[in-house]
């Protein structure tokens, strides 16, 4: 029997048949944030898109030092908002909010004009993915190069010793733990060299990850790689 809550229900799912994946309000479109979370979020570009820029003067600052010489580009600041979402990415197989940030990443290719032939994510150790089912970094690489029209490359980079969690240690302690932690994978070489390799990831929290990462395959094809990340804390 249709009881008025019922109704009400099947009006608001014709209505608002989304739901912001931070707050969880009731939204017109799927895939999207409400308004309140999408305000609150401290975009670093898109100043010329009308969108609040935080900080432009972060744009290509590189997070590993004077001596990490490849730019990284980042869509947002890491604040709650971002955390949030990462955060339903990473642990809640939240597909909508992943989608969301692919796109915000896609803007932000395309914004700045990011060419790649090639998108490789961040590995995660196959251990680890045993237990996380899926690598969020991977995930975003490979909708971005679909709309990038650049090929995916899951395994162009991998993760070969077990890293400690990085969450507590400062940069200095991140980079001496993921030293040797990434290898180019030599089978996939051929595929890569002389190729323009953008490398995906997530969060950059203090950079050291994306800092081995990026000299890993810099070193490994001779040749510049961008790195383009979602949100970053520093
Ligand atoms: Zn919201």
């Amino acid at each position: 029997m249709l009881t008025i809550r019922s109704f009400i229900d099947a009006v608001m799912n014709i209505l608002y048949p989304g739901y912001c994946p931070v707050c969880a309000c009731r939204i017109m479109t799927s895939q999207a944030l409400c308004p309140d979370c999408w305000k609150k979020l401290e975009f670093i570009y898109y100043e010329e898109l009308g969108l609040p820029v935080v900080n432009a003067n972060k744009i290509d600052e590189n997070p590993g030092g004077a001596g990490c010489a490849f730019p990284v580009h980042s869509v947002v600041l890491f604040n709650d908002i971002s955390r949030a979402m990462v955060h339903s990415m990473k642990y809640e197989d939240d597909m909508q909010v992943m989608v969301v940030i692919a796109k915000l990443m896609v803007m932000m290719v395309k914004f700045i004009d990011i060419k790649a032939d090639i998108v490789v994510p961040v590995p995660m150790h196959p251990k680890k993915l045993r237990k996380r089912k899926y690598n969020q970094a991977a995930l975003l690489a490979k909708i971005i190069a679909g709309k990038m029209g650049a090929n995916y490359l899951a395994n162009g980079l991998l993760k070969v010793r077990d890293t400690q969690s990085q969450t507590s240690l400062p940069y200095l302690e991140r980079l001496k733990n993921n030293d040797r932690a990434f290898a180019l994978n030599r089978s996939k070489l051929q595929l890569m060299q002389n190729k323009r390799i953008m490398l995906v990831d997530d969060v950059i929290t203090t950079g050291a990850t994306v800092y081995e990462c990026a000299s890993v395959l810099q070193t490994g094809i001779n040749k510049p790689v961008k790195v383009a990340c979602f949100a970053r804390n520093i």
